[in-house]
Formats: structure tokens, C-alpha cells, sequence
């Protein structure tokens, strides 16, 4: 990711985040499912819980050109009336800075005027993609007049009507979508990912946590590599090393007498047990690897190797 030949030469390839919105039960899993479903190599979360941001990963070839999509479903958009919800809301507030473009999904059933999610959008500087759900319990005429009610109250950069669950119009999003991701070098190493998923959302979850705990260098200067993921009966055991540069870093990680990383941690395996739906005991240890950055083999390793 901070690999600047990577980001400096301009690439034939395009990659980025798709964020995908809206309320409960407009079937924003669903149309995740047929998206990445239908094709070549998919990422899928074991728990399908979405508490939490779940990605799929997709890659493919789109009129000669390699793509790398990174999907996150959300959990639906509901006002915050429990702190668990309030957690949610983090996640999706997150999903959408982060995004390069933005599934909005509604159903038939929803108005336009309103709508909860409206406020949230204003936070993406990404292009809107409205998904007007649900289209198979409806006939064309309605489905006009509730594309023209949307029309006046979003900025969407086009608005498709589909049905996810009959998969009418997917290609047609797939397309509206490939095409508005940017020229960008691949995020993730494919086949890193495709063994070991479990392991990929555990390093993200707590990569996460230590974008939300440190400043400047520190996030970018480190990576989490899962040693050991083992799986029992009641509970999951999670090894994880945190990477750094330097000795310095590795103390500011730690913090004093490792309140840091206990906070961290602690972060860390709550989001993990609701993720897996399971009880997680998480072991993290700091390791020190001098310009692990510019190391091709480590950069191998971790997963950030561009060829395919
Ligand atoms: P989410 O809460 O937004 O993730 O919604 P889900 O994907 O879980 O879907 C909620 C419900 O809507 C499920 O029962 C789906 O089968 C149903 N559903 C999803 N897409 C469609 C669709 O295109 N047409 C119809 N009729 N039902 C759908
Ligand atoms: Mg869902």
C-alpha cells in the first residue's frame, strides 16, 4: 500500500472500495452475494453477520483491463437507540470515507422523502450508485415513478432499478460499477486471501484498532500478520504479530508498562468475538523488522506483492 513504485506509474489495472448502504432488510447482503458470488474468486466471512463491515473480494478481467473489487456490506442504517448500534454506525460512517464508490440500496416499499440514510451520504466524496431493490414485486410503472421520487431528493450518479434476489439488471450494475473504480494497483495479494480468509479479517479487525489508536507513522509503519488462527469447540485462539520498523515504534505500540496494546487488544477481540460469533482468545506480540516496507520477500509475505 505504501509501496511508492506501485502507486508512482500509472497501471492498467483498477481497484477500489464499494461501499453498499441502506436499511435493514432492503437486501443489501443479498445483492453482495449475487455480486461477488457469481464470479471467480470470492472472500466470504464465515460468520455472516452483519455487525460488522464484511468485504468480498472480487477479481476479474473487465474488457482487458484486471480489476480488484473490494465490496462492504453494512449493517443496516438504524438510529442509534443502544451503544451497539452506535458501534455500527462507526462502521458504516467508516465504510463510506473510505469509499471510491457508494451502493446506496432501497427497496419498492421505502420513500424517498426523509430517508434516514440521506444525512449519512453527504459524508461520501464518492459517486452514489442508488440501487432501487425489489423491482420483481413491482411493475415498470411504479418503478419509474420511484426512480423520478429518488431523483429529487439524491445527487446519484445513476440509478439502477434490479432485483437482487431474481438477479434482474446485475450485470448492468457490475458494469456501472467496474467502470467507476479508479486506475489503482490491486489492494490485496489473491491468493493470500483465498486459503485463509479467516486470518484476513482477523488482521483487518485489529489493523483497524491500530488506525484508531495511534497517530502519523505508527498505522502505516506496521502490519499485523496472524500466526496462528486455531478454532475449538468454545472459543477461537488468535495469534497475531504487529510488525514494526523500529524499536521506537515498537515502544509506542506498547505503551507504558503495555497499556496500549492492552487497549488495543481488548478493542480488538470484542469486534473479533462478534465478527466469528464465537469467544476469542487474543495473543499480540510486537516484532521488530527493520524496513520491513521496502523488503521485497516480507512485502511478499504480508501480501502486498503486485504480480498475480
Ligand atoms: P439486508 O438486511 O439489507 O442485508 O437484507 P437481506 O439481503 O438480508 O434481505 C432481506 C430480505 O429481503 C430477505 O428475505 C431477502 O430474500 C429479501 N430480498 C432481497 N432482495 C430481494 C429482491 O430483489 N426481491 C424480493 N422480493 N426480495 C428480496
Ligand atoms: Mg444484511
Amino acid at each position: 500500500m505504501e509501496n511508492s513504485s506501485a502507486t508512482d506509474q500509472p497501471v492498467n489495472f483498477r481497484a477500489g472500495f464499494v461501499s453498499i448502504i441502506g436499511k435493514p432488510n432492503v437486501g443489501k447482503s443479498t445483492l453482495m452475494n449475487v455480486l461477488v458470488g457469481e464470479r471467480l474468486s470470492i472472500i466470504t466471512s464465515k460468520a455472516q453477520t452483519t455487525r460488522h463491515r464484511i468485504m468480498g473480494i472480487l477479481n476479474g478481467e473487465h474488457q482487458g483491463t484486471p480489476f480488484q473489487l473490494i465490496y462492504s456490506d453494512t449493517p443496516g442504517v438504524v438510529k442509534p437507540a443502544y451503544k451497539l448500534h452506535e458501534s455500527m454506525m462507526t462502521f458504516v460512517k467508516g465504510s463510506l470515507e473510505d469509499a471510491d464508490v457508494v451502493l446506496f440500496v432501497t427497496e419498492m416499499g421505502e420513500k424517498a422523502a426523509d430517508h434516514e440514510v440521506l444525512p449519512l451520504l453527504k459524508r461520501a466524496d464518492a459517486p452514489i450508485l442508488l440501487v432501487l431493490n425489489k423491482i420483481d414485486l413491482s411493475n415498470e410503472e411504479e418503478v419509474k415513478l420511484k426512480m423520478e421520487e429518488w431523483r429529487q431528493v439524491v445527487d446519484a450518479a445513476e440509478i439502477i432499478p434490479i432485483s437482487a434476489l431474481h438477479s434482474a439488471n446485475i450485470q448492468s450494475l457490475f458494469e456501472v460499477v467496474v467502470t467507476r473504480l479508479p486506475m489503482h494497483p490491486p489492494y490485496f495479494d489473491t491468493e493470500e486471501l483465498t486459503d485463509k480468509p479467516e486470518r484476513f479479517f482477523a488482521s483487518e479487525i485489529i489493523r483497524e484498532k491500530i488506525f484508531l489508536n495511534y497517530r502519523q507513522e505508527i498505522p502505516y509503519s506496521s502490519e499485523v500478520v496472524i500466526t496462528e488462527f486455531k478454532e475449538r469447540d468454545d472459543m477461537i485462539v488468535i495469534r497475531a504479530e504487529i510488525i514494526v520498523e523500529r524499536p521506537t515504534q515498537k515502544g509506542i505500540l506498547i505503551g507504558e508498562k503495555g497499556s496500549m496494546l492492552k487497549k488495543v487488544g481488548v478493542q480488538a477481540r470484542k469486534d473479533l468475538e462478534a465478527f466469528f460469533d464465537k469467544k476469542v482468545f487474543l495473543e499480540q506480540y510486537v516484532r521488530v523488522e527493520p524496513d520491513w516496507r521496502s523488503k521485497e520477500n516480507k512485502l511478499r509475505q504480508y501480501g502486498y506483492n503486485n504480480n498475480d
